[in-house]
C-alpha cells in the first residue's frame, strides 16, 4: 500500500519536471488523486466530486503557466481535504441543562464504548450525567453500560425488555425528579446490518426522547460501509453529528471522508483506544495529514 502522500509526491515531481502545466498534465494528475483517494477507502462518488471540486480550483487560481504550479495543485488537494472533511475541530452544542445526546450506529461500531468515554469526558468538565441502556433486546448491552457506568461514576438508567419508547420517556423524567442531571447520554440498540425494524425503533425513541443531539458512531476501519450507514442513518433518524472510532487502527482516513461528505455533519470526536480516555475532539487536518499519508 502506497500512501496518497507518496503518490501525490510522485505526482507532484512529474509536475515540476516541467515549469508550467498544461491542460492534459493538470487531468492526468487529477486522475492519479482520485485512484489514490480510492485506496485510501474514499467512496467512488465522494472522490469523483472531490476531484471535480480540485480541478476547478486548480483552474480557478490559474495554476496553470504558473511556475510552482504543480506544489500549488497539491495544496490546492489539502486544503479541500481539510474542507471537505469539515475544516476546524467542532464540539456538540451544550446547554446548561435538559442535554440530550442519542448515540446510533451498528452493532460494534462502539456506540457503548462510546457513550462510556463522553460520560467520563463529560463529567470531567463538571457535568452531571446520566447514562440510558436503551437496548430494549439485549441484556449483555445494557449490562455493558452498567459497567462502564460503574468504572466512570455515573448512574445508568435501564431500559426493560421490549419496554416502549413512552414508558421510557416517563422512567426518564421521573429519574431526573429525584436525581437532578444536566446531560442525559443515551445508548441505543444496534444491528450487524441496517433493518427496517431497527430504524423504525430508533424513530420512535427518538421521537420520545427529543434529544439535542442525535450522533451517529462510525467504525472507521470499516471504509466503503460508512457511507452507506452514514446515508441511511441520516435519511431515517437525523443526525446532527458524526464520531469515528477505531482510528487508532490503521483505517486510512476515508471512512471520515466519506460519512461526513454525505451527511454534511460535524465529526465532533475521535476514538482512539478501547480505553475510557481513548476520545479526543476531531482535527480535520490531521486527517487529511492521514489520508495524504
Ligand atoms: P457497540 O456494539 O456499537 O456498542 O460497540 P462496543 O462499544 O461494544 O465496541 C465494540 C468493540 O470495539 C469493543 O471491543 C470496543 O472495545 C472496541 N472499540 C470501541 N471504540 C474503539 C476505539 O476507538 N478504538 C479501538 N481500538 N477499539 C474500540
Amino acid at each position: 500500500f502506497e500512501s496518497l502522500g507518496n503518490r501525490l509526491q510522485d505526482i507532484l515531481d512529474n509536475l515540476r519536471k516541467s515549469s508550467t502545466l498544461t491542460e492534459a498534465q493538470v487531468k492526468a494528475a487529477m486522475r492519479e488523486i482520485r485512484m489514490a483517494l480510492l485506496e485510501a477507502d474514499v467512496n467512488f462518488g465522494v472522490a469523483k466530486d472531490f476531484v471535480a471540486r480540485v480541478s476547478e480550483k486548480a483552474v480557478g487560481q490559474e495554476v496553470l503557466g504558473n511556475l510552482q504550479a504543480g506544489q500549488q495543485v497539491v495544496k490546492v488537494v489539502h486544503d479541500e481535504l481539510i474542507e471537505t472533511l469539515g475544516g476546524k475541530a467542532q464540539q456538540p452544542n451544550l446547554k446548561n441543562e435538559g442535554n440530550v445526546f442519542f448515540l446510533v450506529g451498528l452493532q460494534g461500531a462502539g456506540k457503548t464504548t462510546s457513550a462510556g468515554k463522553l460520560a467520563s469526558h463529560y463529567k470531567s468538565k463538571g457535568r452531571r450525567v446520566l447514562l440510558v441502556a436503551a437496548d430494549t433486546q439485549r441484556p449483555a448491552a445494557r449490562e455493558q453500560l452498567r459497567t462502564l457506568g460503574q468504572q466512570v461514576g455515573v448512574p445508568v438508567l435501564e431500559v426493560a425488555d421490549h419496554e416502549d419508547p413512552v414508558t421510557t420517556r416517563t422512567r426518564l423524567a421521573e429519574h431526573l425528579q429525584k436525581d437532578y442531571r444536566d446531560l442525559i447520554i443515551v445508548d441505543t440498540a444496534g444491528r450487524l446490518q441496517i433493518d427496517e425494524a431497527l430504524m423504525d425503533q430508533l424513530a420512535d425513541l427518538k421521537g420520545a426522547l427529543s434529544p439535542t443531539e442525535t450522533l451517529l458512531v462510525v467504525d472507521a476501519m470499516t471504509g466503503q460501509e460508512a457511507l452507506n450507514v452514514a446515508q441511511t442513518f441520516e435519511s431515517r433518524i437525523g443526525l446532527s453529528g458524526l464520531i469515528m472510532t477505531k482510528l487508532d487502527g490503521d483505517a486510512r482516513g476515508g471512512a471520515a471522508l466519506s460519512a461526513r461528505f454525505v451527511t454534511g455533519k460535524p465529526i465532533y470526536f475521535a476514538g482512539v483506544s478501547e480505553k475510557l480516555s481513548g476520545l479526543e475532539p476531531f482535527y480535520p487536518d490531521r486527517i487529511a495529514g492521514r489520508i495524504l499519508g
